[in-house]
């Protein structure tokens, strides 16, 4: 991105996001960290394509996504990019192979197909034993590596996590953060917005987020 800003119009203008340059290059690991209202969630829209700035230019592999219109950058949010949020998102009354498969619904491949690469997910998540249970059935730590496994199962090449271990504890913490690093390891870019410093160390880069400015640490 190159001078990205974000101002919310709240009756008075909010600068969210000051003239901010980033690259991100494949294979990177960052974090994004800051105080509370610092601006991180609005950085992370940006990226994630779930916003648009109020003035720059932000490209995804070579495309320039702020003049392109809504229908590609919904389609290169649904090809490109994964998402894992705080509190999972996952469907109760769904098996957690279902919930996974949700990740595949919007792409090429048919019904039989979408259940081989969720059941491959979930057993790169160590879930091989879990995949008929209901979310409400597993513990923090097992719903959000099922948030993994359908965040990645489409394959994309970034993925976005916000606050990815804010409901876990240590123990499910260091679980999930050795699955980014093996996802990373692999070839996945991950950025990860998190409050944890232990989060955040994991990361190859470290961006800090202060009153809208983002700063490399
Ligand atoms: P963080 O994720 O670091 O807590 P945010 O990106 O959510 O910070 O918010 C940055 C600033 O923008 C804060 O001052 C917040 O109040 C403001 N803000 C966020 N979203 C909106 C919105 N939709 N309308 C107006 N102001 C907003």
């Amino acid at each position: 991105m190159q001078g990205v800003t974000r101002t919310y119009d709240d009756g008075q203008p909010v600068h969210a996001l000051r003239a901010t340059d980033l690259h991100i290059a494949a294979g990177d690991y960052v974090s994004i960290t800051g105080p509370s209202g610092s601006g991180k969630s609005t950085l992370l829209n940006i990226f994630g394509l779930l916003d648009v700035p109020s003035t720059g230019s932000y490209k995804v592999a070579g495309a320039e996504t702020v003049t392109c219109g809504q229908a590609l950058r919904g389609a290169i949010r649904g090809q490109v990019f994964g998402f894992v949020f705080q509190s999972f998102h996952l469907l109760a009354g769904r098996t957690a192979l279902e919930n996974v498969e949700i990740g595949l619904l919007y792409g090429p491949h048919r019904r039989r197909k979408r259940r081989q690469l969720a059941t491959e997910a979930l057993e790169r998540m160590g879930l091989a034993h879990r995949m008929l249970a209901d979310p409400r059935q597993l513990s923090g730590g097992e719903r959000q590596r099922v948030a993994i496994a359908r965040a990645v199962t489409a394959q994309p090449r970034v993925l976005f996590c916000d606050e990815p271990t804010g409901n876990l504890d240590s123990e499910n913490t260091e679980v999930v953060l050795n699955l980014l690093r093996q996802l990373n390891t692999d070839g996945l870019t991950v950025v990860v917005v998190t409050h944890d410093p232990v989060v955040a160390a994991q990361a190859g880069r470290l961006l800090q987020v202060t009153d809208g400015v983002v700063r490399e640490a």
